[in-house]
């Protein structure tokens, strides 16, 4: 379930993670798009910028000869002192005679407006349309109002009645005294072919706003413009209906254009730029805002040209996110298989868990050092709620085996070695562990040992207390005296042979002792032979108690014992025989008091039967006897 979560969280962060990078990669192409339409938007700007301003110096030269014209000036001045119109238009046609062919010069140069206006503002002469005059422009042109009334120069964009283009106005004064202002203006026309011969591969359109300059238009000019296809409220002149047929896909673009173009977007009156593709031809739109010299919004400049590295840059991108996409994917197809593999795995491991469960065994499943499996017998018997809670405090269940000698436990196992392997060597009859129960109830188990697979043994704990209990206790009894609990006779008769063989072993010797309480008649005599018995048993427990852990103590007959022991050697005897002697003579025996006994050892010798040795020892204790009692000798 932990695992489930786990892989659940990271198939969340993978599907986060791959959400967010797109939107990065996304990000990141529109910055790079944004910045390659803004490049665009700035090369035509300073192009628009530079044709500007050279077209403004133009104008000033004109001007300033203008200035220097005195015929013109005094022109001008017998203008604005004019009696009657038939004096004006006198004056008027003066005027243009005497200009013609400087405008024909401006007219090459661009300057297709040569306009001189009234020092209040009205038409004086058009130099392009010399019979339309006497109309007042000062109230639709800011640029007129600025020469004639704040008698400053205007340099800027401005619409007007027949023409939109650049306007250069510049006042008149002469001899102290205003006499109107000329103008030398170019119209669109001029700047889309000098932009055109600048920036080749880029067309363009002008869109004005109409709510800026429809009003000022002759009417006669009215019928010659047409609403833009492109720009709700924006209408282009009869020269930009000509030149749209020289864009190239004109048809597509003002097809797709409306459906870009965000109606916030033209309201802002700025630049911006719309991309699109379409049959494969990345095309680019700027829209540039014309502002007249008071920043006023009067037009948009449409540019139109392909957008080649529009394609690079999509198919770039394109490859990022196929590949984050297959990445993705690939992890989560890993991911889906890994969770397949643990659901199978755990299908399985509840397979195993079922099959343990119904086992009436404690069963378990182990790699020889940790637990991977164990059935609810093995909670039953331990009292131990999970397998987490056991493995709390244990590690191995060997550890739970007790340090009984009858059975196998992990004393008998060497350092470094694993206790399967140790107990696999033993015949399947001495495979027998014992284990303490909830109740504290010691129980004897047959451990059978399965090969799971490579890695894990099943193992299987049968309970043979009830058998194997009987038949201790049956063996205890037999080898067992009555009365003092002792080994007896029997004990010593059947197994005599293997204690040689094990006591004889390394650099230790076995060594034999006969125990023989002093007097000890007297006791029967003076108490009694109960109280006899009871000396007996105080005597044998004490001995048991004091003498080494190796010592085999046996009750040998009445009131004599055989001790054998393990000893280096003949002094090693005499301190072990001299310290239970002494123990005794201590001793307070219940109602008897202090008694004392006399021990008689001796060491065996290599391959002499154990009767000789025995005899030996029985001479010891009577020369023990001798001596007076109390004593240890050795033979
Ligand atoms: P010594 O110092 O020479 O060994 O004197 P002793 O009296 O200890 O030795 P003796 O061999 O003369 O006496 C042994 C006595 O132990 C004889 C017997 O009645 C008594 N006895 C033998 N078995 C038992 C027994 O099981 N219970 C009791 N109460 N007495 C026993
Ligand atoms: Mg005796
Ligand atoms: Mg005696």
């Amino acid at each position: 379930m932990k695992n489930k979560i786990i892989i659940l969280f990271f198939c969340i962060c993978v599907i986060f993670s791959t959400i967010s990078l797109s939107f990065y990669i996304k990000y990141n192409k529109d910055k790079e798009i944004n910045s390659n339409n803004n490049k665009s938007i700035k090369m035509i700007k300073v192009a628009y910028n530079s044709i500007f301003n050279a077209h403004k110096i133009t104008a000033k030269v004109q001007y300033y000869e203008i200035l220097e014209n005195t015929k013109v000036l005094n022109k001008l001045k017998d203008f604005k002192h004019a009696k009657n119109e038939l004096e004006k238009n006198l004056i008027r046609n003066k005027l243009y005679n005497l200009l013609i062919k400087k405008y024909t010069k401006l007219k090459q140069l661009g300057i297709i407006q040569f306009h001189f206006h009234t020092n209040d503002g009205k038409s004086l002469l058009r130099f392009h349309k010399p019979i339309k005059y006497g109309d007042n422009i000062i109230s639709i042109r800011k640029s007129i109002e600025s020469a004639n009334k704040k008698f400053k120069p205007y340099f800027g964009f401005e619409s007007g009645r027949a023409f939109s283009g650049f306007r250069y106005v510049f006042p008149i004064i002469y001899e102290k005294e205003h006499l109107g202002s000329v103008e030398f203006s170019i119209p669109f026309e001029v700047i889309e072919r000098e932009l055109q011969a600048v920036l080749p591969k880029i067309k363009y359109q002008l869109h004005l706003n109409k709510a800026i300059s429809y009003e000022k238009i002759f009417d006669s000019y009215k019928e010659e413009i047409k609403e833009s296809n492109i720009l709700n409220n924006y209408y282009i002149q009869a020269n930009s209906i000509e030149n749209k047929n020289k864009i190239e896909h004109i048809n597509i673009i003002e097809k797709r254009l409306p459906s870009l173009i965000k109606k916030e977007q033209v309201l802002k009156e700025e630049d911006f730029t719309i991309n699109f593709i379409e049959k494969n031809i990345p095309y680019r739109i700027n829209f540039l805002s014309i502002k007249n010299a008071n920043n006023i919004h009067e037009a948009y400049l449409t540019c139109y040209c392909n957008f080649e590295e529009l394609l690079e840059i999509n198919k770039r991108y394109f490859i990022f996110q196929f590949l984050l996409i297959a990445v993705s994917f690939i992890v989560l197809f890993l991911t889906s298989l890994l969770l397949k593999q643990i659901n199978h795995i755990m299908k399985k491991n509840k397979n195993i868990q079922q099959l343990l469960d119904t086992q009436n065994n404690i069963v378990i499943l182990t790699d020889g050092e940790n637990l991977h499996f164990v059935n609810t017998k093995f909670f039953d018997f331990f009292n131990f709620k999970s397998l987490k809670d056991f493995k709390k405090y244990h590690k191995c269940i060997c550890e739970l085996f007790c340090e009984n000698d009858k059975f196998f436990h992990l004393g008998k196992v060497k350092e470094n070695e694993n206790w399967l392997d140790r107990i696999q060597e033993l015949p399947h009859s001495e495979r027998i562990v014992s284990m303490l129960a909830k109740d504290f109830s010691l129980h004897a188990f047959s451990v059978t040992i399965n090969k799971f697979d490579d890695d894990f043994m099943i193992l299987t704990f049968t309970d043979i207390s009830q058998t194997i209990l009987n038949y201790i206790e049956l063996e205890e009894k037999t080898i067992r005296d009555k009365l003092t609990g002792a080994f007896n006779r029997e004990y010593f008769e059947q197994n005599y042979k293997n204690l040689l063989s094990e006591f004889n072993k390394d650099d230790f010797h076995f060594a034999l002792a006969i125990l023989d309480i002093d007097h000890f008649k007297l006791i029967n005599d003076t108490y009694g032979h109960d109280i006899g018995d009871e000396v007996l048993i105080q005597f044998v427990k004490t001995v048991e108690k004091y003498s080494r852990k190796d010592d085999i103590f046996i009750r040998w007959g009445g009131e004599e014992f055989l001790l054998l022991l393990k000893v280096h050697s003949k002094k090693d005897l005499q301190k072990a025989l001299e310290h239970i002697r002494k123990v005794i003579e201590l001793q307070e025996f219940s109602k008897v008091g202090h008694k004392t006994c006399c021990l008689g050892g001796t060491m065996y010798k290599e391959k002499e039967n154990i009767k000789e040795t025995i005899k030996r020892a029985d001479q010891a204790v009577y020369k023990a006897k001798e001596r007076g009692r109390n004593k240890v000798v050795i033979y």
